[in-house]
């Protein structure tokens, strides 16, 4: 106890908070730089619809490549952002860039699918986020067909009514809504009544086993049954395997997406594909 009073009774200066510190900010310059310099940079994966396995959306995923640290996953960079309060600058790069880049491909001659946009939930629970859609949306010329917003559900059992308010805002201007993640959140299910959603998300935790685990398949099968029972949309995440589209076709599930069709692409792959897809479909 002594020895610990001694030299760190009077704590002034501490190396450990400091260098975390410094590391923040160091970290706070790298995302502006990274806005700045362009290292951020939107993949898409496509979604699909499992009967026609038509391509009716393309999910927009966040990636940066760092000059020295080489690429970092969103999963890791992007709860930083939202604990710096950086995930509303960054958060409207990736809409806006996604309003962008769908009308280059219109221009391109291309029929793009809408893309999903991720959003954080501090980005979504901040008043007027939804001005703040509206305003790229129309800054961008963009339709509200042309996104869809992926909200987690977490998000809703935060602040119901400010929740509400900007679900409907959102509506009105015809916007589409996925719950992203769906069953990994811990709020009641009675908000899925009172919330304008269109499309239930079925976490890849759960699909991953889905045909060959006697749980997981009776949370997918109940999942599309909420779904149905509600009128909402379905869309299985991460599907890797035949067995498992085999079954989420059997259940009923009618929207996928996974690396069994593809791995989220740069933009040069997703023209190609798109270019392609209009060949086939001509
Ligand atoms: P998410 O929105 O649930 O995205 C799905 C994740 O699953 C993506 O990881 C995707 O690459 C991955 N995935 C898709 N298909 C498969 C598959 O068949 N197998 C496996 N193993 N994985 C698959 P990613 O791109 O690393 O993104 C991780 C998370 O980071 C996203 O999860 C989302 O929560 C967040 N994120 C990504 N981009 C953004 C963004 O622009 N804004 C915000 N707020 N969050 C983002
Ligand atoms: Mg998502
Ligand atoms: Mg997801
Ligand atoms: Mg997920």
């Amino acid at each position: 106890r002594a020895k610990s009073n001694g030299r760190g009774h009077c704590q002034l200066f501490d190396p450990a908070l400091a260098s975390e510190i410094s590391e923040r900010l160091e970290f706070e310059n790298d995302v502006r730089d990274a806005l700045e310099r362009g290292e951020l940079e939107l993949f898409y994966q496509p979604q699909m619809e499992v009967d026609s396995d038509r391509l009716v959306g393309l999910e927009a995923l966040l990636r940066w490549q760092h000059p020295d640290k080489g690429m970092i996953s969103p999963a890791v960079f992007v709860p930083i952002l939202e604990e710096l309060g950086l995930i509303d600058l960054v958060g409207e790069w990736v809409l806006r860039t996604a309003c962008q880049q769908h009308r280059v491909w219109r221009n391109h001659g291309l029929r793009p699918p809408r893309i999903a946009v991720n959003v954080s939930g501090r980005q979504f629970l901040r008043p007027g986020f939804a001005e703040t859609v509206e305003r790229i949306l129309s800054e961008e010329l963009a339709a509200a067909t042309a996104v869809e917003l992926e909200i987690t559900e977490t998000v809703l059992a935060h602040d119901t009514d400010v929740c509400i308010a900007t679900l409907r805002r959102l509506k009105r201007l015809g916007l589409e809504i996925a719950l992203d993640d769906f069953g990994t959140g811990y709020s009641s299910m009675s908000y899925l009544k009172r919330f304008p959603i269109d499309t239930l998300k079925i976490d890849r935790a759960f699909v991953a086993e889905c045909d060959s685990n006697a749980e997981d398949a009776a949370i997918c099968i109940a999942i599309l049954s909420l779904a149905r029972g509600l009128g909402l949309k379905t869309l299985a995440e991460g599907v890797e395997t035949p067995g498992q589209l085999a079954f989420l076709r059997q259940e009923g599930c009618q929207f996928y997406q996974g690396f069994i069709f593809s791995r989220p692409m740069p933009v040069q792959e997703v023209e190609r594909f798109l270019a392609e897809d209009e060949r086939v479909l001509r």
